[in-house]
């Protein structure tokens, strides 16, 4: 007799999802979480959930043909280069999770609705009270029904039997259950892992750092791995800029900040979405561009509520130079020379970037008048800019549309399913949008817990 229907590695976003609709059904189901309360990254994160066709759309006035157009814009947007069916699943029932998060009690507002990504749509929704808001009101559905929770359980082993998965050991003794559901996370704890799955995001060494919850440590990979699991292309994710000062979670640079390549000349509109932007920073030849401004820019140089940049006001600035992380020089040769830049090119790009603000146009990239500064006041500074916080990691397990995870023949692996960013194969060269992942864990959550129920409860042996 198997002690649970359903085990649940993992309780953030994902899991949780997982466990409320795996014990819908009166499915008896275990929680095991390796930290000492649920949550996980989804916790920690901003709650934006990333939707078309929403009633919340509806409610302000936003027209949005939905699910075929967020379709289209994800694809388009990598190339065509990712799992199709996984994508249209995500976008065919993100509405619909949205409207069941809604329907738990996560609570949205018109004025937190907003244009996420590169999209067209106001399609990002932020749950008030963020992430923390989505992961209480999954947990606190399961009062009344058959849901256990294991805090402080870090599971390493699954209990595999006659080819299939039956369960996990824990400190030596099995726990058993027809169906496990993987969603421990992404990887971005373990350096490790970083280095051999996202090797962008370790290229830089001890200058990256991870956002999310320490025990996200790709766990649900070497899980997976035991049952012969396969996983999706490497070096997948988000990663962010950052000009190493502090551990400061910045997900915009300021917009004023003249950005240069190795050649000492701009290639970009200063101005464009976080996402976009360190995947080109990572194109170019030495993996990283170089942001200069002069004396007067950063005397002006402020944080802001809107979009928080504690690395960027005056007096950090400052510092910085003293620690030996911001670049100072009387002139923008010597700068250059610091910056082992082309003779001259440095003035070349500053005189032209002066000249378009004198100007009120860009006549290079086209940036937004309202973020164009001169660059002409000694002490000239330059901070070196590096796709280096990694936000979420998107190399992970294979599964099909239900859920379950593949083996290397490409057929399920019975009694396996993974969610969130534990599975792989939605995330290409560019983050989709923001509220994009919250999207991932709680549709795949969804699935695999009714997936997992209909297998463990109905004796499917897929
Ligand atoms: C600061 C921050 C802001 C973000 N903002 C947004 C946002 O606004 N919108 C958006 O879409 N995305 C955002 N993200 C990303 C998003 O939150 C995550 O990608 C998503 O929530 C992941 O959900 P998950 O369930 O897969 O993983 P998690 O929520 O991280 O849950 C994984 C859980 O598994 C547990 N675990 C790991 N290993 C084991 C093990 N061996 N045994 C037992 N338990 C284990 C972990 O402790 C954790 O609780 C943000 C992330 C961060 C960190």
């Amino acid at each position: 007799m198997a002690d649970y229907d359903i085990i649940v590695v993992g309780g953030g976003g994902a899991g949780l999802a997982a466990a409320t609709v795996a014990s819908e059904g009166g499915a008896r189901v275990l929680v095991v979480e390796a930290a000492a309360r649920t949550g996980g990254s989804t916790a920690l994160s901003g709650g934006v959930f990333w939707a078309g066709g929403t009633s919340l759309q509806r409610e302000a006035g936003v027209a949005d043909p939905g699910a075929d157009a967020m379709f289209a814009y994800y694809m388009t947007l990598n190339q065509y280069k990712l799992d199709a069916p996984l994508v249209r699943r995500l976008c065919d029932d993100a509405a619909p999770s949205f409207e069941w998060l809604r329907g738990l009690g996560v609570e949205f507002y018109e004025d937190d609705l907003y244009v996420s990504g590169v999209d067209k749509v106001r399609r990002g929704h932020r749950a008030a009270g963020m992430g923390a808001a989505i992961t209480d009101a999954l947990e606190g559905s399961f009062a009344g029904r058959g849901v256990d929770v294991a805090l402080e359980t870090r599971v390493e082993r699954l209990l595999i039997e006659q080819g299939r998965v039956a369960g996990i050991i824990v400190d030596g003794e099995p726990v058993r259950a027809p169906a496990v559901v993987l969603a421990t996370g992404g990887f971005g704890a373990s350096p490790e892992k970083l280095a051999m799955l996202y090797p962008d995001a370790a290229q830089h060494g001890d200058l990256h750092w991870y956002i999310g919850a320490p025990t996200c440590r790709g766990d649900g990979i070497d899980l997976g791995g035991q049952a012969g699991a396969v996983l999706s292309p490497r070096n997948k994710g988000l990663l962010l800029l950052t000009p190493g000062f502090a551990n400061d979670l910045e997900s915009y640079l300021p917009g004023w900040l003249m950005l240069v390549s190795e050649e000492g000349r701009r290639f970009i509109d200063e101005t464009i979405e976080y996402s976009v932007l360190a995947s080109i920073v990572n194109q170019l030849p030495r993996k990283e561009c170089y942001a200069i401004f002069d004396e007067q820019a950063r005397l002006a140089s402020r944080t802001t509520a809107y979009r928080p940049a504690p690395s960027w006001t005056a007096e950090r600035l400052a510092q910085s130079v003293v620690d030996g992380t911001l670049l100072r020089a009387d002139t923008l040769d010597d700068l250059g020379r610091m910056l082992d830049l082309p003779a001259g090119a440095l003035a070349t790009a500053a005189d032209r970037m002066s000249e378009a603000a004198a100007a009120g146009s860009d006549a290079e990239y086209f940036k937004p008048a309202a973020m164009l500064r001169p660059v002409v006041d000694p002490p000239f500074y330059a901070a070196r800019i590096r796709a280096a916080i990694v936000c979420w990691t998107g190399v992970g397990l294979r599964i099909d549309v239900e859920a379950r995870v593949l083996g290397s023949d490409g057929r399920p692996i019975p009694g396996l399913f993974a969610a969130g960013e534990t599975a792989g194969g939605m995330a290409g060269d560019c983050y989709a949008a923001g509220g994009a992942s919250i999207l991932n864990a709680i549709v795949f959550g969804r699935i695999a817990g009714a997936s997992a129920a209909a297998y463990a409860l109905e004796g499917e042996r897929g």
